[in-house]
């Protein structure tokens, strides 16, 4: 369809109409005082967005979820386990993570359990104002504004200076069927004509705000020209402790390992899926013993190549990475998409 383009000027009103038919997921303060992502928020909590509340944990386990029960066995037959969800809506994802959320899709476009998801839910994009800590979405093209094609709904804010404002003029954009379907009942005045430019116009100026990451794109090249020294894989490896932070946080990371468990008492046998790493020693490693990535060098190496490799662009049309900066966050052994470019670059560019 194509886009409608509608004047908010209470974001607070939006949420109070979605909660109405879907459970509102949103990112709050947790107990802790992080920023994170949480179900059954009431719609009168302010909604926390933008660049400066990126959560450490990304909304992929909406999806794709860390652990669940994908059939039973009783002896006799399979049966499927298929989750029974509600409406949900996503309010407030950045563009980013819509990104990654578009790449997922595409993984797991033949998974009933990932599409029983992603059917029932409501993405709601926000623009972003400026680059988050880590963040380098613009040279990944994943952000910093949301594509039409990645969410339902999309609000933007660029009056001059309101960018923080809940109750600023917003600009609501219906991106899809489903999105305009959920605005039915809420009374809404379309927006000017010069919205759609303004919002481009925006864009150059966040853009302006950005660092200069030229080095991951240089670096990319080296990694497609195949020109990274085994010896600087085996540097960095030495420092990934194999704690998986990187691949759980990575929003666009999807593998996944299987196990049974058994329930005596019943006689039944459910299988289960949970999320794994590739940077495990085990994860390639088959039942012979072979294992193709035996060497963290080779496991390191191949984790970036997943992420940035030209072999992949016609699956999926787009790098496995959105430029979230989430690895670089997490990782104990200070080996995240930063530090890992920027080492490539330095050794690759002289
Ligand atoms: S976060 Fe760092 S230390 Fe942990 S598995 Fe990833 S690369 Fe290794
Ligand atoms: S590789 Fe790092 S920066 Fe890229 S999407 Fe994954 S976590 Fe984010």
């Amino acid at each position: 369809m194509n886009s409608q383009l509608f004047v908010l000027n209470d974001l607070v009103l939006l949420q109070q109409h979605l909660a109405q038919h879907y459970e509102l997921f949103q990112i709050a303060r947790d107990p802790q005082g992080e920023d994170a992502w949480q179900a059954n928020i009431s719609a009168n909590t302010p909604p926390l967005y933008g660049q400066a509340h990126l959560p450490l944990a990304s909304p992929k386990g909406f999806f794709f979820a860390q652990n669940e029960a994908l059939y039973e066995f009783d002896g006799e037959t399979f049966t499927p386990i298929t989750p029974i969800l509600s409406p949900r809506a996503l309010f407030g994802v950045q563009a980013c993570d819509l990104t990654a959320i578009s790449y997922q899709d595409q993984f797991f476009k033949d998974d009933p359990y990932y599409q029983a998801r992603r059917e029932q839910s409501l993405l709601v994009g926000i623009d972003c104002s400026g680059p988050c800590e880590k963040g380098f979405c613009p040279q990944v093209n994943a952000g910093p504004q949301v594509a039409t094609e990645h969410a339902d709904l999309i609000l933007s804010n660029f009056s001059e200076g309101q960018q923080d404002s809940l109750k600023a003029p917003w600009l609501l954009i219906a991106a899809s069927d489903k999105g305009l379907n959920s605005l039915q009942g809420l009374k809404l005045k379309k927006a000017p004509d010069n919205w759609s430019q303004l919002r481009s116009e925006f864009k150059e100026q966040v853009l302006t705000k950005f660092a200069d990451f030229s080095y991951i794109n240089n670096s990319i090249g080296y990694i497609n020209d195949g020109v990274v020294p085994a010896q600087l894989w085996e540097e960095l490896s030495v420092r990934c402790l194999a704690c998986s932070g990187c691949t759980n946080l990575c929003p666009t990371c999807s593998c996944y390992s299987s196990y049974e468990q058994n329930d005596i008492e019943s006689n039944k046998q459910t299988t289960v899926r949970t999320w794994d790493s590739c940077q495990f020693d085990g994860f390639q490693r088959e039942a012979s013993g072979q294992n193709p990535s035996h060497l963290a060098a080779q496991r390191t190496e191949r984790f970036w190549f997943h992420k940035f490799s030209d072999n992949y662009l016609p699956e999926f049309g787009r790098y496995g990475c959105v430029g979230c900066g989430r690895c670089e966050q997490t990782c104990p052994g200070s080996i995240g998409v930063h530090t890992v470019m920027r080492r490539i670059e330095q050794q690759c560019c002289n």
